[in-house]
């Protein structure tokens, strides 16, 4: 199936992941095609394939990054259509499932930031209020991130203007980042089971988790990390490691979290930083 959707040009491979299904929202088409892999991905950057990046780090491939936004869509788009600027994005929007708290400002932490891509295709979605962290524990990775990013104009605008931005830390504990009205320092409003509803009001927290390399395990911290309503896309090791599994972690208003397997993948391992 993944190999049929490879173009010779980001808008062909856009189209035909579109073709193909693996795209089915109008939304996520506009963010693929508002953002060329060729910035992103140093070899073949319109096959539906992942791609080395050094570091023993792949660039996954278009399709994963298509389901990966597709899933985690409702948990993007700013739940106040006054925050979007483009057209496309507030029609596209009336259709879409959006789910969030109406005004709150999206915060979305992308775990393996890697190449920079998705973080960047993560950015187009949740409108000129959201904002995207791209967590790497190479920090060499890091810096790739940033550069391809700053690679055009659009990508140098969500960096400059701090709607994007790249940390170095282990993505396990996943990460604490005030957002634009917070103070430096602010821990995350987590609204798990045991807050109250006051939490949920809080700034802090992630409505969308992604992890881009496969954990040992659904990390706790994670999931106390996720807004209540948040959702987290994960690959996850079974238990002989010798399958991952996609997985999603859902938190609902009240806090109660619901987990679901989904399909097998390959990713690369969630792991200790190297010496
Ligand atoms: N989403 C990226 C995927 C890169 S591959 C892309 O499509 O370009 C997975 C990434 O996870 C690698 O860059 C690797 O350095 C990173 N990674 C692995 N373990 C990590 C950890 N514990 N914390 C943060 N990043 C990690």
């Amino acid at each position: 199936m993944a190999w049929r959707s490879s173009g010779t040009s980001n808008t062909e491979l856009v189209e035909n992941l579109w073709r193909n299904k693996l795209i089915t929202q109008p939304l996520v088409k506009a963010a693929f095609l508002g953002v060329d892999r060729a910035h992103y991905a140093p070899s073949a950057p319109y096959d539906d394939s992942p791609q080395p990046i050094g570091h023993q780090a792949t660039i996954s491939a278009p399709h994963m990054h298509a389901h990966a936004v597709e899933t985690l869509l409702p948990f993007l788009l700013p739940s106040d259509s006054s925050a979007t600027s483009a057209d496309s994005h507030a029609k596209g929007a009336k259709e879409a499932q959006v789910i969030g708290h109406p005004g709150r400002p999206r915060r979305v932490l992308d775990i393996g930031s890697g190449s920079g891509y998705l973080t960047h295709v993560l950015a187009e979605l949740v409108g000129e209020t959201g904002v995207v962290v791209g967590l790497e524990h190479i920090p060499a990775l890091k810096e790739l991130g940033e550069k391809n990013m700053a690679k055009s104009p659009e990508g140098r605008h969500l960096l400059d203007s701090g709607r994007v931005r790249f940390r170095v830390g282990d993505g396990r504990k996943g990460w604490s980042e005030p957002s634009p009205t917070g103070s430096a320092g602010q821990q995350p409003g987590v609204g798990g089971p045991a807050d109250t509803g006051e939490s949920v009001e809080e700034e802090g927290g992630w409505d969308a988790i992604h992890v881009g390399a496969a954990a040992v395990e659904l990390h706790e911290e994670l999931v106390r990390q996720l807004r209540s309503p948040g959702r987290m896309f994960i690959p996850v090791e079974d238990e002989g490691g010798w399958e991952q599994y996609i997985w999603t972690v859902d938190k609902d208003e009240k806090g109660e979290i619901r987990k679901e397997r989904l399909y097998g993948v390959r990713y690369v391992p969630l792991t200790d930083a190297p010496k």
